[in-house]
């Protein structure tokens, strides 16, 4: 049998099409003919009375998240994106405070905080689970520092004592973004709220979704409170507010639909599968890295639970004998071509250092003084700061989304079989492929390298 690798001209380890995404069933479909019969798609009024916190979708959908998190409060939100806005409101963000935040996430886990003037200072991550180090985290620690943003990035839970210890010692917020890490479990608990306040997002390309939508999950009554305000127009309620803190509740419109509600009431359902599923398809994988020195994954702490929302892959150049670039290459070509991000395979790098990014560059805020950062003229946003970071982004990290649920077993099989062919032609790879690219493979992204490869073809 012919076992080369097809990019020496072997044959693919698969060429059957991988199964793309249905995220809705009948469920779903019943449930949004049962709210367009009751007529009203949002049941929310921005008024004191009982419909001040939604419809009885709304109502249902925020009771069952509560039982299935094991959360007093949830409470719904029309993206994690104004959810991680409201979190902020309710902690008391104020201007010119300092929060501190990983730089390898979304952009919002750090944009959120600067629509209260807070300050995003970037801590380094671990460089193999790629969380938030809490060493880091005291190093950035200012007389100005208010609060911390932990990512449980990839659904991998981040080292939430020692943050609660940093926390307790200088007094300050924690407000989880668990948007990744649905059903990730902390000493036996959902994350999401076991410090302060935090949540989940329901967007598409999340476990379990309702189009665009939020969750977010707290214990503490008053920051839920807030966080119920901010959703919906606060400033009419507040002459009959209990409590003493009256800042930051200028309201917005951040409320969810009956629909979605009802979406995500049987979404929510599903979520137990389809957590087993990604653990079983991430057992496969594991069992197969387990026999490949230099090809690595974050292992996790005693009494957690990985949600594995993506699988990441750490790329030890020091004991492979190619370039991490050509590795995905190869490891692309063993494989169908995806034909969109339902089927997509391998990725490197993740996502760009926020603070490379122009906002943070040339602190770009609000107005023509670019409030809030205004107000930290001390602070500087530049390479080098994060270097962890900076070197899963640009060597060592590799994401495979195989480990959805949507994919079928024999596809993550299939998937781990190209690994080690892959693995186990490195030399030939590295001989057939010569150096010009090598090490331009370890820096640049994908496009570059094709570029690269079109300029020597044409010459
Ligand atoms: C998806 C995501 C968000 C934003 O959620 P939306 O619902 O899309 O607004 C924030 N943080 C992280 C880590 C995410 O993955």
């Amino acid at each position: 049998m012919n076992t080369k690798p097809h990019i020496l001209g072997g044959p693919k380890t698969r060429s059957k099409p991988l199964s793309g995404r249905h995220a809705f069933g009948t469920e779903e479909q019943a449930a949004v003919s049962q709210v367009l019969d009751s007529g009203c798609l949002s049941g929310f009024i921005g008024a004191k009375g009982s419909l001040f916190n939604g419809g009885p979708y709304i109502q249902k959908f925020e009771a069952e998240c509560s039982e299935y998190f094991g959360y007093k409060h949830c409470i719904t939100v029309n993206s994690w994106t104004t959810g991680l806005m409201a979190c902020a409101g309710a902690i008391g963000i104020s201007p010119g405070d300092e929060v501190i935040c990983p730089p390898y996430t979304m952009s919002a886990s750090a944009t959120a905080v600067l629509f209260y003037g807070g300050i995003p200072v970037f801590a380094d991550i671990d460089p193999i689970h790629c969380c938030i180090d809490p060493a880091s985290i005291e190093s950035k620690i200012t007389e100005r520092t208010k609060a911390i943003v932990a990512v449980h990035l990839f659904g991998y839970p981040c080292d939430l004592d020692a943050i609660q210890a940093i926390a307790t010692k200088h007094n300050l917020k924690v407000i989880e973004d668990a948007a990744q890490a649905p059903g990730t479990k902390y000493q036996g608990k959902h994350v999401g709220g076991l410090i302060d306040i935090g949540g989940f997002s329901l967007n598409f390309h999340k476990h379990i979704n309702t189009g665009e939508g939020g969750i977010i999950v707290t214990n503490n009554d008053e920051m839920a409170e807030r966080c119920r305000l901010i959703r919906n127009h606060g400033e009419n309620v507040l002459d009959d507010y209990p409590y003493e803190d009256l800042s930051n509740l200028i309201g917005s419109n951040y409320r969810l639909t009956e629909l979605q509600a009802a979406i995500g009431s049987e979404q929510l359902k599903k979520l137990d599968l389809i957590l087993e599923k990604r653990r079983t398809r991430a057992q496969i994988l594991m069992d197969c890295l387990d026999e490949l020195p230099g090809l690595s994954y974050p292992k996790l702490p005693d009494q957690a639970e990985h949600s594995y929302y993506t699988f990441p892959i750490i790329y030890d150049s020091a004991v492979n004998k190619i370039p991490r670039t050509r590795f995905i290459k190869a490891l692309q070509a063993e494989m169908p071509e995806p034909e969109d991000w339902e089927t997509t395979i391998v990725g490197q790098g993740y996502i760009k250092p926020l603070y490379w990014g122009r906002q943070y560059r040339e602190k770009l805020g609000l107005g023509k003084m670019n409030f809030p950062f205004n107000l930290a003229p001390s602070i500087e946003y530049k390479k080098g700061d994060c270097p962890n970071c900076e070197t899963l982004f640009l060597k060592t990290l590799i994401t495979t989304d195989m480990v959805r649920d949507w994919a079928e077993r024999d596809e993550m099989k299939d998937f781990a079989r190209a690994i080690q062919k892959v693995y186990a032609h490195q030399s030939e790879i590295q001989q057939q492929f010569g150096s010009e690219l090598e090490e331009a493979g370890f820096q640049l992204p994908h496009e570059t390298i094709d570029a690269l490869e079109n300029a020597k073809n044409t010459k």
